[in-house]
């Protein structure tokens, strides 16, 4: 047609979802092309850049993928990690006061993303519920993630209450939203995406009618970021856990390592440990610690 004529017929672009076999991919030029992929590019992810070209009869393929910064895995039903999204930026890690806040499972969230490299952003979701629902415990526990420099945001989603914040907050990163069920992830997604229209329309400019995807979609945020809604994967554990991992993890051991008389020192039952005599003289958060020791006889 006219259309192919002009456009260019190879280039790289970016994967925004997946159907089934096939890949809805994002030219350089804001094209939308549903393209096939060889099997030995079953692998490819939401955001991974891609190389794509045109072929006979109009169709277009995905022919390589290019270098990603990182990869988001979660196992799937059989156990075998399977890539969720690529190319993260920056992990919005939702937490509620009701459902109750799981420290461990936000301390692992933390380790997740300091091993993707990505920066972390916890949103803590029905402010409405704190008066009536935090604990004092688990305000000391929030007060240890303000204490070690965890950028923090109070919202309450079904109020649209701080949503504009976690837009700026995002800046021009790639964000994707984790965290437990029920704490309001979803009603966070459709504040932050609140044009549906928009957002069905980003899967049926293929001009192949409206798809479905199950799959993490990537949707260009108005400012300039984008955000990786992962229905249905959003809970993420974390898995293949090593000492390295953990304590790179806990950021704010890192000014005492140097102190600790073994060089191999857990941080458990060694002498000498700077760690623990930090800990003893109030200079690291306890909780922190105790969850750090907890999660350490699982490695
Ligand atoms: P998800 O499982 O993390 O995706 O959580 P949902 O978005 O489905 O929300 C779980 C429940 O929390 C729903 O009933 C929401 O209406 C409710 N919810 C979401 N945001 C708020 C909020 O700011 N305050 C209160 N009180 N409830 C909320
Ligand atoms: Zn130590």
């Amino acid at each position: 047609t006219e259309n192919i004529s002009h456009a260019a017929s190879s280039g790289i672009g970016q994967v925004i979802t997946r159907f089934g076999a096939d890949f809805l991919i994002e030219t350089e030029a804001g094209e939308r092309l549903r393209c096939t992929a060889r099997r030995k590019l079953d692998h490819l992810a939401c955001s991974d850049h891609v190389q794509w070209e045109r072929q006979a009869q109009g169709n277009a393929a995905v022919t390589a993928m290019l270098p990603r910064r990182n990869v988001l895995e979660r196992p799937d039903f059989r156990g075998k990690l399977r890539p969720i999204a690529a190319n993260i930026d920056l992990l919005i890690v939702v937490a509620s006061w009701q459902p109750a806040p799981v420290w461990e499972t936000l301390d692992r969230y933390l380790i997740a993303a300091n091993r993707l490299h990505a920066d972390v952003l916890l949103v803590m979701n029905k402010m409405d519920l704190r008066q009536t629902h935090a604990t004092a415990e688990a305000e000391a526990c929030l007060a240890e993630y303000v204490r070690i420099g965890c950028p923090i945001l109070h919202v309450a989603a079904d109020q649209q209450q701080g949503i504009g914040d976690i837009l700026s907050a995002i800046q021009r990163r790639t964000a994707i939203v984790v965290g437990q069920s029920g704490v309001g992830k979803s009603s966070i997604a459709a504040q932050l995406l609140p044009d549906t229209d928009i957002r069905v329309g980003t899967i049926s400019d293929t001009g192949e009618g409206r798809h479905t995807t199950t799959s993490a979609t990537l949707y260009r945020l108005p400012a300039g970021g984008a955000l990786i809604d992962s229905p249905g994967v959003r809970d993420f554990g974390l898995t293949g856990l090593d000492f390295a991992t953990l304590e790179s993890g806990f950021p704010e051991f890192r000014p005492f390592l140097g102190g600790c008389r073994f060089n191999n020192c857990t941080h458990n039952h060694e002498p000498g440990c700077a760690i623990k005599a930090a800990v003893n003289a109030g200079q690291l958060p306890p909780k922190r610690f105790a969850r750090y020791l907890s999660l350490l006889s699982t490695v």
